[in-house]
This record gives structure tokens, C-alpha cells and sequence, in this order.
């Protein structure tokens, strides 16, 4: 039976419109649900930060669905339901003997409302985290199921993998996976933000995946190091490393935030899905009381965009809670934001003060969209939509993508519409 109450997000900065919220438990189920509603859209687990999940009609949650992870080891693939969290498909995975090639901060997601969103870890050689999807399994407008497959159809799964939610209701996906392996946390404190600069390189490639987080204004960095026990090490934590000392305590990225919500550091090994994400499951993830926004640049801008928000260090400290930078591989889907070229992440995490954060955002955005930034689409910005999408060459692509998947917009929103309008 569907629910009225009106859901709010994750950071309860959005309350949803739709008029009804569903939790199917089988897929039939939802695609009666699908087939007979004029409007519907997708609610993963709420971790977006705008309206891209919403709409005035039918929400559906697929949290109830069967889940099913069936790997295939000849092909190095697996098989898993789409509305699962990350946590629970990495747990299932893992003790099969296998693993996915990276994982966000946080575990808390589902897998197809977080790809459709370009959503990434970090990494110089890794790419998001919808690069490793294989094929996907859709409910359309009219209730039927369609599979669209890398081998079949490499193009359109690269337009399809970041949607939007805007071509249908994603039940199974198809995931790259590799042989298990651990991981090996290290955290550094003091690095001069001087070094971050002249020493971008070394930094982003001294461990598998590495995030810097600092508030702009203080000259100072904590770098986070995650190395693959199986490939070389780490720089001695005995030693100094760029100005920075290795921690003897956990940390939090949050620094008023309980270091116990994070997964374990002081070079303890464990396994890779309890080490690549910043945030245990079973706790909250970052802060919660909080709004995000993150802008992915060319690498070689990166240099240039260190000066803009050092820069704007005075105002973006007073507002931010803290802020991470990442690197993500260029990949070749059509609406990542790391679409063909290797990239650096800015991401914040800011008090949770709309108004105030929005002036520091449109402020950060000016000086780094001349640079080449692309904006998360499940976080804030003030970016208009034309200019967003200019930076996409396959833009016109998707938007023929979207209407040949949903000729009548079934599956459109308010926030799709702005970017892609109908006719
Ligand atoms: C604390 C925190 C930490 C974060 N860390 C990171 C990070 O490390 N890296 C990063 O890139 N981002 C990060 N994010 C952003 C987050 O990964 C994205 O917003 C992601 O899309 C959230 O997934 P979700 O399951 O909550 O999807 P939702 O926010 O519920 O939905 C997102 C979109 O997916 C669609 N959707 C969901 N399920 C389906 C489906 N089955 N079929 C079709 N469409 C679907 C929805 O309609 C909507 O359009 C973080 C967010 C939070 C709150």
C-alpha cells in the first residue's frame, strides 16, 4: 500500500512532493505500479542534496525488493538488485572472495541511485563508481523490463549508466568485480597546503585512493592514505612525509565529529569494504547535520583552482565543515562529471545554513566554472543548466537517449526538465 507522508531527504534540507510513496516487494509489483502512474521517479536512499529524486506523482523505494547478488567468475562480473545499499553488496561480495575496484565515503547508498548520480571515491587510476557497471536492467514507462548491456550495446549503456533516473526504474545491475583484497588506512596531519600544490602528484599518488581535507584558510591539510596491501607501500610512517606527520589517533574528516564513526585507520589492514569508505555502515555517515556541493576540474586545472579557493578561504572557512579533495579517472560516460579527462574533486561539506552556503557556492562557482568545474548532480549549485551541460559533449546525445526511453516524460522531474526540456 502506498504511504502519503511526505518524505524528506537524507539532510532533511528537501521534503518530497510526490503525492505517494511505494515499496514494492517484487517487480511485478512495481511495474503495475509503474505502468499505471503519470509520473514517477526513484528514491534511493535519500543522500541528495537537491530535487533530483523527486516529483509530484508516484515515489517508489526499492527497499523491499528481493536482494540478489549472483557473481559470475568466468566473466569477473556480478549480478546484484539496484536499489541494494553498497554495504550490503560489498559484505556479499566479499565473503564469495571478491570485490568492487572502489567505493564512495560512505557505504550508506544504494548502487543505482549512486551511479546514476556519477557518484565517486578517490583514486588517480580509479574511475566513478558507475564505471564498473556492465549492464542494467530497466522497468519503462509502459511497465516492460529492457536490458541494455555493454557487449550488446556499449554506447547507449554509457549514455544510460548516469541517467539521472530519467530513463526508468533500475532493477538489476551488472558490476565489474576483481579478486577480494585489503586495504591499509593511513591519516597524516600538517600538511603544508603549499605542498598540496607543488607536490600534487606525489600526493594523489602515494596510495590507491587518497583524499586531502582541509577548510581553505588554515594553510593546512589531513591526508588520507588507503594502499592495497598488495601493491607497493605507503611513505614510512615513521618519517615526515611533505611536511605532514602520520597520526596516532583516528580522525574524523569532520574535525568536531566522533573518530568511532570511521572505519579504522593506524595502518590496521582489513578487508577493501572496511577500509575504502570514510564511514563505518552502522553509523552516520559525515556529520548529518549538513549540505554538500562538489566540483570536478580537468587535473590540470587543479593548480589554478588551489589559488581561487585559498583565495576565497575567508569565506569559505566560516561556513564549512570541512572540505576534501579527490582525484577520479576520466571514464567515458556521457554525463560524468569526470567524462573524458582525469579529474580533481572539490567537495564541502557545509553547516547546514542554506543562505549562507549558497552566496559562498555561487561565489566558488564563478571563479572555478571559467576553469572547466562540473558540479556533482546530487549535490548544490547555483550553475545555470546551459552552462552545466556545455561542458558535456554527448548532451544532445542523452537528451535523445531520454526521450527515446520515455518518449511521453513518465520518468521526468522539474530538476530533469531544467537541464533536458521536452521537445
Ligand atoms: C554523507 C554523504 C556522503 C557522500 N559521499 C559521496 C562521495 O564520497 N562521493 C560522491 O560522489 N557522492 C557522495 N555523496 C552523494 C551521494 O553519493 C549521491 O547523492 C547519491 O546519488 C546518493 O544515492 P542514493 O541512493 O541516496 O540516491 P537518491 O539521492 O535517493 O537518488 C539519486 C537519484 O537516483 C535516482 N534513483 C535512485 N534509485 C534509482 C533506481 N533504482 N532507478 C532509477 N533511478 C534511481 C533518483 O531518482 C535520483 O534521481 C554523499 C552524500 C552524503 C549524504
Amino acid at each position: 500500500m502506498p504511504t502519503t507522508q511526505a518524505p524528506t531527504n537524507w539532510a532533511g534540507n528537501i521534503t518530497f512532493s510526490a503525492a505517494r510513496l511505494h515499496h514494492p516487494d517484487s517487480v511485478d509489483e512495481l511495474r503495475r505500479i509503474v505502468s499505471s502512474a503519470d509520473r514517477v521517479r526513484v528514491l534511493g536512499t535519500g543522500h541528495s542534496f537537491n530535487r533530483i529524486a523527486d516529483t509530484e506523482g508516484d515515489l517508489v523505494n526499492l527497499d523491499r525488493l528481493p536482494h540478489r547478488v549472483e557473481t559470475d567468475p568466468g566473466k569477473s562480473t556480478a549480478t546484484i538488485a539496484a536499489g541494494m545499499r553498497y554495504a550490503h553488496v560489498a559484505q556479499a561480495l566479499h565473503a564469495e572472495g571478491f570485490a568492487l575496484a572502489n567505493l564512495a565515503s560512505l557505504p550508506h547508498i544504494t548502487v543505482a541511485g549512486a551511479c546514476t548520480t556519477a557518484t565517486h571515491g578517490s583514486g588517480s587510476d580509479q574511475r566513478c563508481l558507475a564505471a564498473a557497471v556492465a549492464g542494467l536492467e530497466l522497468v519503462g514507462p509502459d511497465g516492460e523490463v529492457t536490458r541494455i548491456g555493454r557487449d550488446e550495446d556499449p554506447d547507449r549503456l554509457n549514455g544510460a549508466v548516469v541517467g539521472l533516473g530519467g530513463l526508468g526504474v533500475v532493477t538489476a545491475m551488472t558490476l565489474d568485480i576483481e579478486p577480494t583484497f585489503d586495504v591499509a588506512q593511513w591519516v597524516w596531519t600538517g600538511l603544508p597546503l603549499d605542498r598540496l600544490d607543488d607536490s600534487f602528484e606525489e600526493i594523489f599518488g602515494a596510495a590507491y585512493s587518497v583524499s586531502v581535507f582541509t577548510d581553505w584558510r588554515s594553510g593546512e591539510g589531513v591526508v588520507w592514505l588507503k594502499c592495497r596491501t598488495d601493491l607497493p607501500g605507503p611513505p614510512d610512517p615513521g618519517q615526515p612525509w611533505l611536511g605532514a606527520h602520520p597520526a596516532n589517533r583516528h580522525h574524523h574528516p569532520v574535525p568536531a565529529m566522533p573518530p568511532l564513526h570511521c572505519t579504522e585507520q593506524l595502518g590496521a589492514p582489513g578487508p577493501w569494504h572496511e577500509r575504502l569508505p570514510h564511514f563505518r555502515p552502522d553509523f552516520t555517515p559525515s556529520n548529518g547535520d549538513e549540505l554538500q556541493s562538489e566540483l570536478l576540474l580537468p587535473r590540470e586545472s587543479a593548480s589554478a583552482a588551489f589559488a581561487a579557493l585559498r583565495g576565497l578561504g575567508d569565506r569559505i572557512a566560516p561556513v564549512v565543515q570541512v572540505s576534501e579533495v579527490r582525484t577520479v579517472a576520466a571514464d567515458e560516460l556521457w554525463l560524468s562529471p569526470a567524462y573524458g579527462r582525469d579529474s580533481v574533486a572539490f567537495h564541502f561539506t557545509w553547516v547546514p545554513d542554506h543562505d549562507a552556503v549558497i552566496e559562498v557556492v555561487a561565489a566558488m562557482e564563478e571563479a572555478l566554472l571559467p576553469l572547466g568545474a562540473r558540479p556533482h548532480w546530487g549535490k548544490l549549485t547555483t550553475a545555470a543548466p546551459e552552462r552545466i551541460l556545455s561542458s558535456y559533449d554527448r548532451a544532445g546525445d542523452f537528451a535523445r537517449l531520454l526521450a527515446e526511453h520515455d518518449p511521453a516524460g513518465k520518468f521526468r522531474n522539474a530538476y530533469l526538465e531544467g537541464y533536458f526540456p521536452t521537445g
